[in-house]
Formats: structure tokens, sequence, C-alpha cells
């Protein structure tokens, strides 16, 4: 039997090395995607409970990317990224999602319209016949004139495939997400991580989108280091003004929003009225503010981190990195813990 031993983002730290950065301001952490430069390289996922106009628009004035998501009908979604595109000061990014099957043809073209430049072929087993199918279909349809991110997928295999088949980025990670119950119900998936590392092995000409599971500025700064060129985030953008949904105030005084898995029984009864068994989970989270606050935060978090490896970009993190793996007491000793002591928050 062969099995490789596979690690993720709390399995990991990076070693701080000199620095001879003086201010953050010295630090540039924009990706580039296509023709497109996004200024910080996070982009919300095409969930219900993250990515619609609001955030859309919230993401591209912070300098990010949001994807729409793909549970409404074709007018909805094109109607939704005309909000977008309406916006006085305008000039850029936005993504949305579709299938692959069924009304994936039509979404497309009536996205384009709309003023979507990025289509997103969102499926969560991407390594899959149905996946390449709708690639070459695009591909054949719109030549180079759009750009397509597709996914996902967890292995070098996978993304050389996809990569192949047409598509200019790939969201990597099988299972890794908050909501996900993947690994539970089919017993696979690998490490988001490990997947990280695996697929920056490809000699493809492609971007790598390491998605979900990232709870943490050090996540980001861990899964670029690693060899993405951009984070997925759908947990760490949930549950502030710009995500649908309303905001549910507790008995206990705490407010809270919705945020689920797509494949949760709930997203799957609201969005086809019925549902086959769940790979996903639906959850309350903190009501948090605004998405530019925690974008602010962080920006700061990543700039740091690229600082404490004395990197004053993507390039220079990638090259400079130094990993250690950590034990579980590393991890304890990593985490705040003076209230597992007796500490009491403030
Ligand atoms: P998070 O940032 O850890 O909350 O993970 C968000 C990511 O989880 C998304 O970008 C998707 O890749 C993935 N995802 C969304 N819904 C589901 C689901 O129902 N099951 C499994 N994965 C999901």
């Amino acid at each position: 039997m062969k099995f490789k031993e596979a690690v993720t983002y709390d399995d990991m730290l990076m070693v701080p090395q000199y620095s001879d950065i003086e201010s953050r301001s010295q630090i540039d952490i924009s990706s580039k995607m296509g023709h497109r430069t996004l200024r910080i390289p996070i982009i919300a996922s095409p969930m219900d409970t993250v990515s619609e106009e609001k955030m859309a628009i919230a993401m591209y004035r912070a300098g990010g990317m949001s994807i729409l998501h793909r549970y409404n009908t074709v007018d909805e979604q094109a109607a939704m990224a005309r909000k977008v595109t309406q916006v006085s000061d305008w000039s850029g990014q936005i993504g949305a999602a579709i299938g692959v099957t069924g009304d994936y043809v039509e979404r497309t073209e009536s996205l384009i319209a709309a003023g979507v430049d990025v289509i997103c072929v969102d499926v969560a087993h991407g390594h899959h016949s149905l996946v390449k199918k709708a690639l070459e279909t695009l591909r054949n349809e719109y030549g180079n004139d759009i750009y397509i991110i597709a996914g996902n997928v967890c292995t070098l295999e996978g993304i050389n495939d996809v990569a192949d088949w047409g598509a200019d980025a790939v969201r990597c990670n099988i299972g890794g997400g908050s909501i996900c119950s993947t690994r539970l119900v089919t017993g696979h998936g690998l490490p988001g991580l490990q997947t990280i590392f695996d697929c920056a092995r490809t000699d493809r000409d492609v971007k790598i989108i390491a998605d979900g599971g990232i709870k943490t500025s050090g996540d980001i700064v861990k899964a670029l280091a690693a060899g993405a060129d951009f984070v997925m985030c759908g947990s760490l953008l949930a549950g502030t003004a710009e995500s649908p949904g309303q905001i549910v105030s507790l008995p206990d005084g705490s407010r809270v929003k919705e945020y689920r898995g797509m494949a949760s029984k709930d997203a799957q009864l609201d969005w086809r009225h019925k549902s086959s068994t769940p790979e996903g989970v639906a959850s309350y989270i903190p009501y948090k503010g605004t998405v530019l606050d925690i974008l602010q935060d962080l920006e700061g978090g990543i700039k740091s981190g690229f600082s404490y490896t004395g990197a004053r970009n993507l390039t220079e993190l990638q090259h400079k990195v130094e990993w250690s793996r950590q034990t579980v007491s590393g991890l304890a000793e990593s985490s705040t813990h003076i209230f597992t002591q007796s500490g009491r928050q403030k």
C-alpha cells in the first residue's frame, strides 16, 4: 500500500528571517490575473451567503474580487452582475459562477452580456469529464476572450489536466472548507496546505487559487508562500454587512448571520427544492461589521507576514520562505492561550 503524509495550515509555520523592510508601505501583495491586477489577492467564494452584488462592489473597491454565485436563475444572476457594472466608478473585474450541465452555456452568454469578464466553472470535483467538456465548449465559443477559473482539484494531475482543458486559474482544495463535510461523507480530500504544495509543482501557465479552510491572515500568507497566487474565502467574508442575508439577534444579545455550504441540505432545498446526501452544513456566524474593516485587518496581517520573511512581494515570498513543521504543543503555543490558563476575555 502506498500513502502520502500530508500537512495543513496548522501543521506548518514560516521561520522568521532577516528583514530590511522598514514600513508596510514597501510591501506589494498584489497578484496578476490575466490583464487584471488584484491589489489584494483575495477572492470571495461563489456562495449564496457570501457573494452577491454588495460583496462584489465591496471587494472590487477594496482591490480584491468576488465571484457571484450561481444558485439562482440566469436572469437573476445577470441582473446582479449589471448592478455591479453600473456602479459609477466601475472600471474592472467581476467574476460569476456557472455549472457544467443544464443552462451553463446560456448563463455564460448572459453573464458576458452583463459585463462579467471572469467565468468560474464551479463544481466540487473539478478533475472530471464534465468539466473537460464544459471548458472545451467555452473555449470553442469564446476563444481566449474570457478568463476562466475552474475547479476544484487537489492534485498535480488535477491542476495539469484542468489547465490543459482550458482553465486560466484553478481552485485548489477538496474538502477543506469550514462548512464542508465532503471528507466526512466521502472519505476523500487532501489537507489544504499540502494541496497547494502539490499543485504548485505544475509546469503549466496557470494561476493557483487556494480555496477553503483559510481562517486567518496567517493562513493566507502560508497559502501564498506555498505557491498560491490568490486565496478564496467564504467564512472570513461571511457574516459581514455586505454578505447576503439578515442580521439575526439572539436572546443573549449577540448578532449573527447565516453562513452555509452550497451542498448543505438547507441550501439544496432552497435552490433546487430537493436534497441529495449533503456534503456541507448550515451555520450562523457572528456579525462582524463591514467587509472593508475585515479586509483592512487581513491586508495588514498579510503585509506583516511578508515582512517576517523579508519579502517585498509575492515572488520574493515564494522564493525566500523557510518552513518548519510544528507539533501539537507547538500549535497550542502558537494560539493565544492565556484563556486556557487563568485569563478572562476583556
Ligand atoms: P471557507 O472559506 O473555509 O469557509 O470555505 C469556503 C469554500 O468551501 C468555498 O469557496 C468552496 O470551495 C467550499 N464549499 C462551499 N460550499 C461547500 C459545501 O457545501 N461543501 C463543500 N465545500 C463547500
